[in-house]
């Protein structure tokens, strides 16, 4: 087994172990956030009808060859008159959105026009087909409105209510278990002893899971491995398992050995990066087992950089990975070891249009801080080390 993996290894295989998730359908107004499993199609043309995008008066354009032409008004148009003909040499009062009466086939706009008893005066020249929206020109009938593994956006609502899509099959939210290990971690709300620290993993892995289209279950376990095993053993229904801290080489990161000793298997156990170099993952029991370092720098960069693209996967969406961008360094970074470096960097566009991107200043592991501030990682491949300003370098982004 290679322990020791190079970053797009460690993505290779974590995509070959991750199965997708199964399907529910839901009710269109719960469906924000969720991926759709299957396309949905148009069973008629929207607009259904050809209609006014305008406010004024329905005719044929033939019946006002020169301007001004005085026609008749036959009739308004309103919900109840949908198939009403317009006779020919005549026009029709109609406002934005209605049908346009059979027979007419363009709209001459309110301020174009002037009423004068039963008759209107049009004062422009009207053109065939002018202000009419006609049927199917937003969605042909039968044509894909949103494809599947696509999430679903308040613009895709709009769309599928207006296509009559009262319920969608979208992939079920995956239940992810987040184990947060350390004898001394203790949980955000209370004060911790001398020597202890706030969990604050437990919280960042929930929001950042909520982001990512799953749902966290939090648990948390001495290191200890009776207790380590119990708490495992509850955690078998989930479709991952995320583990924070514990899975290193310290005396007290005894999280790979329980698992071992339950039946997990590891791809890998440690990544050519920094932060995160003791990432590692594997499969307990058809579970997909990710190994997040304690250090909540690493864990947060590991999570984006491999647990978020994991749960896409799980949820069939069609977008993997967050945009990626190049962008101009406006600062040397000291960084030289010889590893996969994910720092955390702050991008902005000059007033030329240029983007450029800077780190959010110290690196070290231990400054959580570093992430708040960032609004991207920014990649710097093993081989390159001491990247000076204006080198272009690769942004991923965070949002
Ligand atoms: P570990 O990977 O278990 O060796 O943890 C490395 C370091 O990360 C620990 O010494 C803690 O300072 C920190 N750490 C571990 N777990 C957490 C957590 N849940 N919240 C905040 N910091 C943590
Ligand atoms: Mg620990």
């Amino acid at each position: 087994m290679p322990d020791f993996v190079a970053v797009p290894d460690a993505h290779a295989r974590i995509h070959a172990d991750v199965q997708q998730v199964g399907t529910e359908t839901v009710a269109l107004i719960d469906a924000h956030g969720r991926t759709t499993a299957r396309p949905v199609t148009n069973p008629g043309p929207l607009p259904p009808f050809d209609n006014s995008a305008m406010d004024g008066y329905a005719l044929r354009a033939a019946d006002a060859p020169e301007v001004p032409a005085v026609l008749p008004l036959a009739f308004s148009v309103s919900i109840e008159t949908p198939e009403r003909r317009l006779p020919a040499g005549t026009c029709a009062r109609i406002t934005t959105g209605q049908t346009l009466p059979p027979g007419a086939d363009a709209v001459i706009r309110v301020e174009r026009t002037e009423e004068e008893g039963d008759h209107v005066r049009i004062t422009h020249p009207v053109e065939r087909g002018q202000n009419v929206r006609p049927a199917g020109e937003n969605v042909k009938a039968g044509e894909e409105v949103v494809a599947a593994g696509r999430v679903l956006t308040p613009a895709a609502i709009s769309l599928l209510a207006s296509v009559g899509a009262a319920d969608v099959v979208v992939r079920r939210t995956p239940q992810v278990a987040v184990l947060v290990t350390g004898d001394e971690i203790v949980p955000h709300t209370e004060v911790p002893p001398s020597g202890a620290i706030r969990d604050s993993n437990g919280p960042a892995l929930q929001a950042m899971i909520r982001t990512a289209g799953g749902e966290a279950r939090v648990v948390h376990a001495r290191d200890d491995r009776e207790h380590l095993r119990h708490v495992v053993e509850t955690l078998r229904e989930a479709d991952a398992l995320v583990v924070s801290g514990g899975m290193s080489v310290g005396r007290d990161d005894l999280v790979r050995e329980v698992l071992t000793k339950m039946g997990a298997t590891w791809a890998f156990y440690k990544v050519k990066q920094r932060p995160g170099k003791p990432f590692s993952f594997g499969v307990w029991d058809g579970v997909p087992v990710f190994g997040l370092p304690g250090n909540p720098v690493s864990s947060a960069v590991c999570f984006e950089v491999y647990v978020r693209p994991a749960l896409a996967r799980m949820l069939g969406r069609q977008q993997i990975h967050r945009p990626r961008h190049v962008a101009t360094l406006t600062e040397a970074l000291r960084i030289n070891t010889g590893l996969h470096y994910f720092a955390r960097g702050v991008a902005t566009t000059s007033a030329e249009g240029c983007l450029n991107v800077r780190s959010t200043g110290a690196q070290g592991s231990g400054i959580s801080r570093s992430m708040w501030a960032a609004n991207c990682l920014i990649h710097i491949q093993e081989e390159r080390a001491h990247p000076h300003a204006g080198e272009r370098v690769e942004i991923e982004w965070l949002s």
